[in-house]
C-alpha cells in the first residue's frame, strides 16, 4: 500500500519520493491514520521500525493544514539522547522540506546560543532532550503554553538514563488539552503507569 492510501497531502508524498520511501513501515501504516485523526497513542516500538516517520509525517501534515497558526511551539518531541534529537530534527527537515513547517533541535552538552538564536527566529516543532529544555524554559527561551502534540520517544530509555523526574517535570508545564504520543520499546510497570496518566483514551500500535 503507496504512503498516498493514508491521507498523506503531497508536499509531504513529494518529500517522501525524495527520500526514496515508497512503501510505509507497519508502524506507519498503523500509526499515520491514527495520529492523523487526532487520537493518543501507545506504541511499543523498538528504534528501526520506522516509528520517528510514524510520528513525524502526521505531525508535519496536522500542522502545516492548520488554517490559523497560533504562535509559538506547537509540538514537542522529548527524547533521551543527542543522538536521537539530531536525528528527529533531520527528519522533521527532510518529511518537511515542502510543508513550510520551522523545526529546531536542542540538547546540552554544547554552548545554548546556537539554540537560543534559533528559538527567537520563532519554531513550530521543538526536538529536546530533557536536561537542556527545562534548562532553556527555566530561562524563558521555550513557552509550551501553546503546545498542541507531545511526543515522548524512547520512555522506558529515559526511564534508565535518570530522566524521568526531569521529563515529568515538563510534563506538568504542558497544557491539558493536547494530543500525546507515548513510544517506548518496553513497558514496565513505572512507563505502563506514566503512560496512563499522559494518554486519553489511546490508540495501541505494536511492531
Ligand atoms: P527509525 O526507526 O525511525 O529510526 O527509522 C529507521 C530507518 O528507516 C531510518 O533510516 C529511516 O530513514 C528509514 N525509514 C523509515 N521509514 C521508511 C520507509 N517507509 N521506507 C524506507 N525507509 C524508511
Amino acid at each position: 500500500m503507496p504512503f498516498k492510501n493514508l491521507g498523506i497531502i503531497d508536499p509531504i508524498l513529494k518529500a517522501l519520493a525524495n527520500e526514496g520511501y515508497t512503501t510505509p513501515t507497519p508502524i506507519q501504516q498503523q500509526a499515520i491514520p491514527l495520529v492523523l485523526g487526532g487520537r493518543d497513542l501507545l506504541g511499543c516500538a523498538q528504534t528501526g521500525t520506522g516509528k520517528t516517520a510514524a510520528f513525524a509525517i502526521p505531525i508535519i501534515q496536522l500542522l502545516s493544514l492548520q488554517k490559523q497558526k497560533r504562535p509559538g511551539i506547537k509540538s514537542l518531541i522529548l527524547t533521551p539522547t543527542r543522538e536521537l534529537a539530531i536525528q528527529i530534527d533531520e527528519s522533521f527537515a527532510a518529511y518537511g522540506k515542502f510543508a513550510g513547517i520551522r523545526h529546531t533541535v536542542i540538547f546540552g552538552g554544547v554552548s545554548q546560543l546556537h539554540q537560543t538564536n534559533a528559538l527567537k527566529k520563532g519554531v513550530d516543532i521543538l526536538v529536546a532532550t530533557p536536561g537542556r529544555l527545562l534548562d532553556l524554559i527555566n530561562q524563558r527561551f521555550v513557552d509550551l503554553r501553546n503546545l498542541e502534540i507531545f511526543v515522548l520517544d524512547e520512555a522506558d530509555r529515559m526511564l534508565d538514563m535518570g530522566f524521568i523526574h526531569d521529563v515529568k517535570k515538563i510534563i506538568a508545564l504542558l497544557p491539558q488539552k493536547r494530543q500525546t504520543l507515548f513510544f517506548s520499546a518496553t513497558m514496565p510497570p513505572e512507563i505502563q503507569k506514566l503512560a496512563d496518566t499522559l494518554l486519553t483514551k489511546p490508540a495501541f500500535v505494536e511492531v
